[in-house]
């Protein structure tokens, strides 16, 4: 056994869920674990949706990182930005701090919006990955609604009440779906220059269907579910430009809006660049099947920021599930690198199915050969979500929300910042 002053010090950028699983994996080796991540906090992004449209605060879907691991002894919790690897001097650079030296790295920092080759389009059509993120949609969600009952000619009202996701996958549909429920319920009869139930809801997808991902029944499902509900589904269609008033597709057809919501693409952290090693199109850094790099095995890169072939031609999704998985089997790995052991687990993905939700008592699951959708998928989803919230105090939170929310139509979240009521 090491001395705790010259233990072999691993460093996990992340504290999301790879970066967790990670930690919690090397609880028992003789290492000293920094953990550094931006923010103070795990987010449980699969929730996001709610907070951006006011159903849930920000507080009931993320957990400071520091309590979660508190009772794990071998463990530094460091709040700050990781700015790049340096693998010839085995260390790490941060932003405003001095450089930290590791014996073994796992990056965890997992994915940002992707809006290729247009950045502009960030300001104009945010996308969902962080509490900021979240706010800000929501701002832009309810401000929508103030400008309309403040706009002046009615052409002007409908392009604040025509509201555009661009990206037909889980989060895409999520959001559209639950969009219409909020404009036509939550807001009904508060308002006096319109009727909240005129709001248009538009979702642009690239495919042929949304959800690609899932089996086709399902991606049927999920169509007529979203057009019950109101969504205008456009398939096969890009965006070509966003600007302050319209989005304009790649057939020329120009959709007057003020609000428009990114969920199409997706590249893995700018610190995976850092690192010297191949990268995917989507900046993913290809690793191993025991995820460490191919000519290092002291750096293993895990859950989104990583490239893992799956299926033959195929990659491990870019889901929590696989994150917490690659985080077990790193951790795993280190440990048995640190016995001297050079037999290393490879990582085995273990699909538990696919789920997404489409608004009140409607969702899709495939698990495995098995499909359900309507009322049943919604439970199963609903189950699935409270059982992974970090912390007890939030699953209980966010059940009480959605009961609330389930008998009254209301939204709990609907303050607004100045900003863009103005
Ligand atoms: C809106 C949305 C909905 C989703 N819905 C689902 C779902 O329903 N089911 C599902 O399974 N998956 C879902 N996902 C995907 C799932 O959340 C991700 O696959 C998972 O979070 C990946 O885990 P990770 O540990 O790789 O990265 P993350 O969980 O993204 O964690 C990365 C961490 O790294 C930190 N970080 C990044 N860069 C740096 C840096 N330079 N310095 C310091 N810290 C840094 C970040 O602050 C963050 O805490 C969803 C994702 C989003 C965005």
């Amino acid at each position: 056994m090491n001395s705790p002053a010259n233990r072999p010090k691993v460093i996990i950028i992340g504290g999301g869920f790879g970066g967790l699983a990670a930690a919690r994996a090397l609880k028992n080796a003789p290492v000293d674990i920094t953990l550094i991540d931006r923010t103070n906090h795990h987010l449980f992004q699969p929730l996001l949706y709610q907070v951006a449209t006011g159903g849930l605060s920000p507080t009931e879907i993320s957990a400071p990182i520091r309590s979660i691991l508190k009772d794990q002894r071998n463990v530094a919790v460091l709040m700050a930005d990781v700015c790049s690897v340096d693998r010839a001097a085995k260390q790490v650079s941060l932003v405003n701090h001095a450089p930290i030296a590791y014996d073994f790295l796992i990056v965890a920092t997992g994915g940002r919006h992707h809006y290729f080759g247009h950045p502009e389009w960030e300001a104009l059509a945010p996308g969902l990955k962080t509490i900021e993120d979240a706010n800000r949609a929501r701002q832009r969600f309810l401000g929508a609604f103030e400008a309309a009952e403040k706009a002046e000619t009615d052409a002007e009202r409908k392009e604040w009440l025509t509201f555009v996701v661009v990206g037909g996958g889980p989060t895409g549909c999520e959001l559209a779906g639950v969009l219409p429920e909020i404009a036509r319920k939550a807001l009904a009869g508060e308002y006096r220059r319109f009727k909240p139930s005129d709001t248009r809801i538009v979702l642009i997808e690239n495919s042929a269907h949304v959800l690609d991902n899932f089996p086709d029944d399902l991606r049927v499902y999920a169509t007529a579910d979203l057009k019950h509900l109101g969504v205008e589904v456009i398939p096969l269609r890009k965006a070509a430009d966003i600007q302050p008033d319209h989005v304009m597709l790649d057939d020329g057809t120009r959709i007057p809006c003020r609000t428009v919501f990114w969920a199409a693409g997706n590249r893995a952290g700018p610190i995976c660049a850092t690192l010297g090693a191949e990268q995917d199109r989507t900046g993913r850094v290809v690793v191993t099947p025991f995820l460490h790099l191919p000519d290092d095995t002291s750096v293993f890169v895990i859950g989104d920021a990583a490239h893992v072939r799956w299926l033959g031609d195929g990659t491990v999704p870019g889901v929590a599930p696989a994150a917490r998985q690659m985080g077990e089997c790193a951790g795993t790995n280190i440990e048995r690198l640190l016995a001297g052991i050079t037999h290393l687990k490879e990582f085995s993905y273990i699909d538990k199915g696919s789920m997404a939700v489409l608004g009140r008592n409607k969702a899709i699951v495939a698990a495995g050969r098995l499909h359900f959708h309507g009322v049943i998928a919604w439970l199963m989803w609903l189950f699935v979500h409270i059982l992974y919230l970090a912390g007890y105090r939030n699953r209980l939170l966010v059940l009480l929300e959605w009961a609330y929310a389930y008998v009254t139509y209301r939204r709990g979240v609907r303050y607004l910042i100045k900003e863009r009521i103005d």
